[in-house]
Formats: structure tokens, sequence, C-alpha cells
């Protein structure tokens, strides 16, 4: 049987080698689960150690445990409410590991077992900005998913890869343009465990790319009850050139790409036999996995079946979810780099001919000009497809009507799932807590019925809802001023200046957040369209606005790279500068706090791209207002009084005028809805009209897009194929 060091008990090496005193042991356990990230005293527990190591370890506990003075660790081993603390936190984390019957999935869900379990593929996982194994939207929706499938028991094992350098940290120049650094992740600080054959020794899994072997181990980490593991060549023996396979994420060039993406389908089918696991259900979380049919296949036709009978039994296996209507979201690759990265050996010992074996990953068979795309791969692989909303599911359909070129578009075998969030990762503190004591402490499971949540919403004082509101304004406005007063000092900005950073922004003016990549599609300058206008929010006396911003721009995507510098140095204009901050190096830590603390969310791409977006989600769940277009989750989630919709249903004849419309439209909706309504107040203050939006918004969008209700919808209609 093949265990995890978890099993053997991983040995405690931290404040100078010693052992955790025994009051606080515990803390030893719960850095091993990442459990504790959403738990509401898992961090604030690890901080409470010591704050600034905290932060300097960049919440990782791991590592605070390891470099941790003795003397904070004695301080608080010693202090009786924080021993309590502890004892009452891993008492809850015990009592999460073994609830057995009582879990969602143990009714739900019979035919998915530990056994049998969900088998998650991706290439990335934004489980907690400490293990920095994602980019954007799509880790972070991985990442969600796997808490929740632990949160609900679902019996689910994640696969994906470990990249030493991770994603690009970012820093903007003096002059706003974009320079990208990448740190080497120290795996002995992190909650990794090397996955060891029966024998203690190291799995390692073998494969043949490139006209090499290449040898694959495997890391193991804790997400509450749910494993992931992380495949890694970076084992000595190995080309020097195969070890970097493990390098960055999305940094290398297509042929390494191509071979990531091997390792991750078929050395992740190869490492689950090893753990001796027959998977219920494939799922392809995007199609970098896409490979893994094609090991599936080839284990079948090793046996002697032929190919269709094997891909039909592949195919019964396997789902499918794509995540973007935007081509370079979809990887292809040239045909002489397929041939090379998988060598003849492969396509004969599926049984297939070079031709046959290019033809999975085309959409029309035989056309040679085609790319071997690995969306077309995993539609022909697979039982099930489907986008990540309604709107996306249906551009999906008519996007890959191609490949069932007989069909109407309605009968394209793609359907949708509505992406979501996790409730106990994204919520305040704060709300948090009031969600606790005014809908209960099981309040995450209330949200499973709509009715009943809204009813205790209902029952909220708006005094209390806005008072959390002001105070994690407050916050946010302390937190941005440091990060900009940082980033000024970094950039060896004059002190007197840097030091203005402590007077950006204002807790009592309203305030928009604007976040996500920097993508052409999201339109970053829709927002600068009318300058002039826009200042006049901005400046406006007695009703002011203000603007948060971040975002990254892809390395290699220069445009992209321009429209961030326009937008960091239009903040630099001396009028503006107060009133709207870039923050840089967005992470899933800028992002909590600002979809905890902004009043409205901006987001306006151009439709239908974006196929559904999950950060206006996050808002809604901590009450703060999306204004957006609408497109992906948006059109689903708006319903007229929880937010607003901006530009108009019909699209302009050209891109251009499409884009004068929506932005004619966005500073209307400010000038004349968002403004008066934040700034209507009564006599103490309080903007009853405003908290009414805010109430409507977490009634009717939290049950919706939690990624509690988007797990279960996936195990009914995917896994289960109840579809
Ligand atoms: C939620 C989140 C995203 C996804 O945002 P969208 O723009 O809505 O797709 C991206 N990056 C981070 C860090 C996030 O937390």
């Amino acid at each position: 049987m093949v265990q995890t060091m978890s099993e053997v008990g991983p040995t405690f090496e931290g404040a100078g080698g010693d052992a955790l005193p025994e009051t606080v042991a515990a803390l030893e356990r719960l850095s091993w689960n990442y459990w504790w990230s959403w738990n509401p005293d898992g961090s604030s527990v690890f901080r409470d150690l010591d704050q600034e190591v905290w932060d300097e370890c960049e919440h990782n506990p791991r590592r605070l445990l390891r470099v941790i003075s003795q003397n904070s660790l004695m301080r608080m081993a010693t202090d009786p409410v924080y021993i309590e603390r502890v004892s009452r936190l891993a008492a809850s984390f015990d009592a999460y590991m073994t609830a057995g019957a009582q879990v969602w999935a143990a009714a739900h869900a019979r035919e998915i077992t530990r056994e049998h379990p969900v088998a998650y593929f991706c290439a990335e996982f934004g489980v907690h900005h400490s293990l920095p194994l994602y980019s954007g939207g799509l880790g972070i929706l991985a990442g969600d998913h796997l808490k929740s499938a632990s949160d609900l028991g679902l019996p689910l094992v994640a696969v994906g890869l470990l990249y030493h350098q991770g994603y690009f940290r970012q820093r903007l120049r003096r002059d706003g343009w974009q320079e990208e650094t990448y740190n080497t992740i120290d795996v002995a600080d992190l909650p990794l465990q090397l996955v060891r054959g029966d024998d203690g020794e190291p799995v390692h899994i073998e494969l043949e790319m490139r006209g090499r072997v290449v040898r694959v181990r495997a890391w193991r980490v804790e997400i509450g009850r749910v494993p992931l593991y992380l495949l890694d060549t970076n084992v000595e023996g190995n080309d020097e050139i195969d070890r970097m396979i493990s390098g960055h994420l999305y940094g290398g060039d297509r042929e390494t790409r191509c071979v990531q993406e091997m390792v991750l389908g078929l050395g992740g089918v190869r490492l689950l036999r090893r753990l001796r696991l027959e998977p219920h259900v494939f799922h392809l979380n995007e199609g970098h996995s896409a490979f893994l049919t094609l090991e599936l296949a080839r284990e079948r036709t090793e046996r002697g079946e032929n190919f269709e009978e094997a891909a039909r039994v592949v195919r019964s296996r396997c789902a499918f979810t794509t995540h973007t209507p935007v081509a370079a979201g979809h990887d292809e690759f040239v045909a002489p780099l397929i041939e090379r990265c998988f060598g003849e050996v492969y396509w004969q010992q599926l049984g297939l001919t070079r031709e046959e074996f290019l033809n999975l990953g085309r959409v029309k068979e035989d056309d040679e000009s085609e790319l071997f795309g690995l969306t077309p791969l995993a539609l022909r692989m697979c039982r099930s497809s489907n986008g990540v909303s309604r709107k996306h599911g249906e551009v999906s359909r008519e996007l890959w009507n191609k490949m069932w070129p007989t069909r109407h578009v309605d009968e394209v075998p793609i359907t949708s799932v509505t992406n979501g969030v996790h409730a106990p990762t994204w919520v305040s503190p704060l709300l948090r807590a009031l969600y606790e004591e005014r809908v209960g402490m099981d309040w995450t499971r209330v949200l499973y019925d709509a009715a009943a949540w809204s009813a205790a919403v209902e029952l909220i004082p708006d005094e209390e809802l806005w008072k959390v509101r002001r105070l994690m304004k407050k916050r946010l406005v302390a937190f941005v001023r440091e990060r900009v007063y940082g980033a000024r000092l970094q950039q060896h900005e004059p002190l007197a200046y840097a030091e203005s950073a402590r007077s950006v922004l204002d807790a009592g003016a309203l305030t928009i957040g604007f976040a996500r990549r920097v993508a052409a599609y999201k339109r970053w300058g829709l927002l600068l369209t009318d300058a002039e206008r826009l200042r006049r929010l901005i400046m406006d006396a007695e009703r002011p606005m203000q603007f948060v911003f971040a975002g990254k721009a892809h390395p290699q995507d220069q445009g992209a790279k321009l429209i961030l510098q326009q937008m960091a140095l239009w903040e630099l204009d001396p009028e503006v500068t107060r009133r709207a901050v870039f923050l840089q190096d967005y992470d899933q830590e800028v992002a909590r706090q600002l979809v905890q603390s902004v009043d409205v969310w901006l987001n306006v791409p151009r439709r239908p791209l974006e196929a559904s977006g999950t950060s206006g989600e996050k808002v809604a769940l901590n009450g703060g207002l999306n204004l957006s277009v609408l497109d992906g989750w948006w059109l689903e989630g708006y319903d007229g009084r929880n937010g607003w919709a901006a530009g108009e249903e019909s699209l302009g004849e050209t891109t251009e005028e499409s884009d004068a419309r929506d932005a004619d439209s966005l500073y209307r909706l400010l000038e004349s809805e968002v403004v008066p309504a934040f700034y209507e107040r009564d006599e103490a203050g309080l903007p009853h009209r405003w908290v009414a939006l805010m109430r409507h918004a977490i009634q009717t969008l939290a049950p919706a897009f939690n990624s509690d209700r988007m797990v279960r919808e996936y195990t009914e209609r995917v896994y289960l194929g109840n579809q």
C-alpha cells in the first residue's frame, strides 16, 4: 500500500528544532492541513503567535512554526486564553475530519466512495496565497471546489502540478511598466508530504516524453478531507530540461506546456493507479488535463481491446468543463510537436496510426491544417461537457457546433454548471460572525435553502449590516495605505511622497473595486473613456467616489502591459492620486481584502466573453454591490434590485460602438443611481436604501453562487451522470 508521510507522522523541527510545547502542540497538526485557512479562528490563531513574523511568512504556518522565536512561542504557550483557543481549534478540526454519516455526500452520493472517488484534474489550484500554484480565476475556482467537496464529505482526490517557481509576482516600475519576478517555493516550508511506497521510499512514476524517460514524484497536500496530489519532475537523475517542466505556471514555451500537460494527464492517471484508486469519474477541469483520456484508453488497448472499445469505456468515465470562449484559453499544438513529445510508440500502443492519433485533437478529421487541440480532444473523449454559466453553455454550444456539424446548435451536447465561491473562505470574519449570530452556526448549510436564508437575513437590523461595512472599509483603507507605502519605498520614491500614502483614500467615500486580469476583453480602459467625466465623479466635494484597482498582465502580453501602464499613470495625476490606487501583485490575499470591503464591484467585460466570473460573487456574499455588464454569472444573478446592469442588452454595430455605449451607460449609472443611493442618509447617517440593496444582494446571490451549490450540482448532474 502506498502511504504518505502524514500516515507515518511528519516530525516537527520548528523553533530551532525543538518540539512544540505541549500546551500548543496541536498547532503542528493544524499546520499540515489547509482546513485552518477557512476556519474562523484558524488564521488568527497562527497570526497571534507573532503578527510580524506571520506577515513576513506570507501567512504560511509551516514556515511560521520553523522561524518563530522561542520567546514568542513560549509567551503564547503559557497564555491560558491562547492555549484554550488552540484546544478549541484542534477539537473542531478533529470533529471535522472524523464527521461521518452527517455529511451531505453520505446521503446523496453513495456510489462515490474512497476507493471510487471523483478524480479532479486541473493545471492550477488556488487554495491559499501561501501555496502559489494559481494564476487567477481557474485556480481559485479549483481551490474552492476542493474545499466544498471537503465540507460536503464528497470523496474526491485532486491532481495538479507542483511549480517550483509558481506564477510571477508583479512589480510596477515608477513609469507604470509591469515587471515580473519569480520566487522559488521552499518545499520544506510548505505542508507538502512526499508520497511514499510500502518500502518508505518516494514513489516515482515514469513517463516517456521527447524520447527520454522522465521520473515524476508526487506531493500530497491536505485540503480538509480532500487530498491534492502535485506532480513534480524536479527529480535527481532527470535531464535538466525535464526537471524544468515543474518550473513556471504558464511561463514556458509551447513545448513546455505540452509536456506539462502530459505530466498532468498521463502522470496523474499513473499516480492514481499506484494509489490503487479506480475513480468513479475523472473530472477534467479545463482542457489542460485532456491527455488523461489517452492514458485511460492506453491502459485498455494494452490489455487487448481495440481503440474504439477502449474509447467507449473512457468516455463513460470522463467529464469535461470548459472555462472560456476566448481562443487563447484553448491549448493547441502543431502536429510535429505532438509527435516529438509523445513518440510513435504511444499511438502504436493505442492501436492507432499517426493520422488517427492526430485526428483525436482535430475538429474535422483529416484536416491537416488544424492544430491538435485539447478542447476537441476533451469534447470527443468525455461523456459530458459543460460551460460555467448558462450563457457560457450557450456560447460554447455555438463555438463547438462545428464538432457536430449535422446537429442543430441546441442539440450540441454541452450543458452548464454555474461557478460559485467557497463562502467560509471569502466572507469577512466580521460578517461571518454576524451570520453565525443571526442565521446560525450552520449558516453555510442554511444557504442550501434560499427561502430560509432569505428569511433569516431579513431579520438582521440595518445598523448591524452597515456597521460591518463601515468597519471593513476602514480596514481596507488601512491595508491599502500600508501596501502603497511599501510599494513606494520599494520604488525608491522620495520619503515624503512615500509617506503621503498614509492619506490616500477616505473611509467615508463611496469605494469602487476593479480587480481582474489585464486582458483586452476585460476592458480596463472603458472607465477612462471620458477622463473628464470620471474626474468630476471622483472629485465631487460632497459625494466623492474612489477606486481601488489590482490585476496582473500576462508577461508576454505587451498590449495588456500598456493598458496597465496607462492606468498606473492616470492614477499618478496629482488630482486623482488620493482617490485612485493601484495595488500591486493581485493574489488571493489582495482579492480577499477587496471583495470583503468595497461598496461596489465593477466588471465591464466585452460580451459574451466572460464565461462566468467569480470575483463579483465573493463581493455579493459580503454585502457589496455589483455594477456589471450582463454577462457570465451576472446574467443569472441580477434581478433589478440587487445591483446594477451596465450596458444595453443589444450590442452595437462595431466593437467601438459597443464600447462607447457601454462606457456611457456606466457613467450614467454611476452618476444617477450609485452615487445618490450611497449618499442618501437618515439623521443617524444610515443609508437605508443602500442597505436594502445590500441585503437583497445577500439574500438572492449568496445561496445561488456559492461553491457548495456548485459541487452539489456537479455531483448530482455530472458525477452521478443524471444530466
Ligand atoms: C476570484 C479571483 C479571480 C477570479 O476573478 P474574475 O475576474 O471574476 O474571473 C481571479 N484572481 C483572484 C486572485 C481571485 O481571488
